[in-house]
């Protein structure tokens, strides 16, 4: 492929699946065992960035983010087939999803949000082991900020930050 055709490629990508790059410059990715099967068991929630806890799922802050509330939603079970998770946790985790929304448009009122599945690594999952899916909050305009060939984006909102203003709306549903 000629190398305009692939910038060009590689910025639709990033247009249209925002999570892709999630986790290209995680420097921890190759961390001994499944890190979402680690977050939740590490007793320290804040610590995991983890916001909600569901019965099946649970909702947790992209450490990597594309977008400040970038979220994550991640059933318990460490299975990596789409067509395997069964239908209480597909059920749990759509309701989670919506409270994603609702908590990222009472916290910080998005535009709008990209929600969706990377079923395997050709699709861009980061970890392909542990299915999840992402709520990407998207802002009007940020496209203007977005560096078409770079490989990192300007965060103007800490990790923290944003776990503070999150983790309450959650706790009020
Ligand atoms: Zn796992």
């Amino acid at each position: 492929m000629r190398r305009v055709e692939r910038e060009r490629l590689d910025s639709l990508q990033r247009l249209w699946t925002p999570w892709r790059m999630a986790y290209i410059a995680d420097p921890d990715r190759e961390i001994a065992g499944c890190p979402f099967c680690v977050l939740p068991g590490s007793g320290d929630d804040r610590e995991s960035l983890i916001v909600a806890r569901r019965r099946l799922c649970y909702a947790v802050l992209n450490a990597f983010p594309y977008n400040p509330g970038h979220l994550m939603i991640v059933p318990f079970r460490h299975l990596s087939p789409y067509t395997e998770l069964r239908p209480e946790e597909l059920h749990e985790m759509a309701d989670l999803s919506q409270q994603a929304v609702r908590a990222l448009a009472e916290a910080s009122g998005p535009d709008a949000y990209n929600l969706g599945w990377n079923v395997g690594a050709v699709a861009g999952a980061g970890i392909t082991d542990h299915i999840h899916q992402h709520v990407v909050p998207r802002w009007d305009g940020e496209t203007n900020f977005m560096p078409v060939l770079g490989q990192t984006r300007v965060l103007p909102e800490l990790l923290e930050e944003t776990y503070e203003r999150l983790r309450p709306v959650f706790a009020e549903d």
